[in-house]
């Protein structure tokens, strides 16, 4: 790690500049990624952000969401912007495998990487790095950046806040996890008082899904959800054919796993999904129960201890199978 005081000089004259976030990123990753991407604009620098893969809808209305390339669709402009990169910023995410084939092109580019994160256990890819565990959202590390390490905080614009406000909401629950401390409740009223639209963001955010969208919701807690009294545990579980019947798109599953939580006593709440592509297993819990180590050790994934994820190659059934097979071996911890 080299002196990160270098960076802010490194960031004095405009250079070219590549953003990126993990694989289909969510409020977090997008809000922080355009959140810096409106910052450094006015700074006068080249910057393009890079998702590995789509996103959802309700977060297409962010400020310059228009100018996002999204790699699987444009590939080989993402890997000349990569390789021409004089820095790359990683947000959201610590491990190059959490970008896919972009990954690849990263860890080959001369530029220097920044990591801003707030995930555990953080590989080591990059040059200059901003990672806080406790942090609620890599936006607030975002905010931190520009206006404690950078100390500008008068370029915090209406774009910027907009941007930072979204995924801070998103990734407290709405300002609802313990991590949401005082100090984030101020930087929040510091965004509002910058331009953020609250009002208006919870509800592009939240309120703008389809009556499919409700329906499936509906669905799935009448015809897809279990309980497990006996292990304070609930499970939801989604076939390809229920994506299907409701006609099922990026991001429309979004919060889902959240609704196994608000059951009284469940500690917690597993979501797993038959995708295309594999099953993804998603991992919400209360107190110390640790999600996120069930998710590395079983399923190739990780995340936070109190909201996990991973993902498997085995067939959903058996997916399925080994988490339940699971349950009894963390039947202490879940009883607590
Ligand atoms: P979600 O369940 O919403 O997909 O993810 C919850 C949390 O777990 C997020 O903080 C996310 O970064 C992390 N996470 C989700 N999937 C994976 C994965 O496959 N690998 C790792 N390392 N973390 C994941
Ligand atoms: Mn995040």
């Amino acid at each position: 790690m080299v002196n990160i005081a270098a960076l802010k000089t490194l960031l004095a004259e405009p250079k070219n500049i590549v953003i990126t976030t993990h694989h289909k990123p969510d409020g977090d990753a997008m809000g922080s990624s355009l959140g810096l991407y409106n910052y450094l604009l006015q700074k006068g620098h080249h910057v393009h952000v890079i998702t590995p893969t789509d996103y959802p809808i309700f977060l297409h209305w962010l400020p310059n969401n228009g100018e996002v390339l999204i790699y699987t669709d444009k590939v080989a402009e993402s890997k000349q912007l990569v390789a021409d990169a004089d820095l790359i910023f990683c947000l959201d995410f610590n491990a190059l495998s959490r970008i896919n084939e972009l990954g690849e092109c990263v860890a080959a580019s001369a530029a220097k990487k920044v990591m801003i994160d707030h995930h555990l256990d953080p590989e080591d890819f990059d040059d200059y790095r901003f990672w806080n565990v406790n942090a609620c959202s890599a936006a607030q590390l975002v905010y931190e950046f520009i206006v404690d390490f950078m100390a500008e905080p008068e370029l915090i614009n209406k774009d910027v806040a907009n941007c930072l406000y979204t995924g801070i909401m998103t990734d407290s629950g709405s300002f609802r996890f313990p991590n949401t401390t005082a100090a984030v409740h101020r930087i929040v009223a510091h965004l509002i008082e910058n331009g953020a639209e609250n009002a208006r963001i919870h509800q592009l955010v939240y309120d703008t899904s389809t009556e499919s969208r409700l329906k499936f919701l509906g669905h799935c807690l009448s015809n897809r959800l279990q309980v497990f009294e006996e292990y304070n545990t609930s499970l939801i579980t989604v076939s390809k054919e229920d994506l299907a019947m409701f006609t099922i798109t990026t991001g429309d599953t979004e919060g889902l796993v959240n609704y196994g939580l608000a059951i009284n006593g469940i500690r917690l709440a597993a979501l797993i999904i038959e995708r295309p592509d594999r099953v993804k297993l998603s991992l919400r819990s209360t107190g110390d129960f640790p999600a996120n180590e069930i998710c590395k050790k079983y399923f190739n994934g990780g995340g936070h201890r109190n909201a996990a994820g991973g993902a498997s190659d085995d067939s959903f059934e058996k997916t399925i199978e080994t988490f339940k097979t699971l349950l009894p071996t963390y039947k202490t911890l879940l009883l607590q």
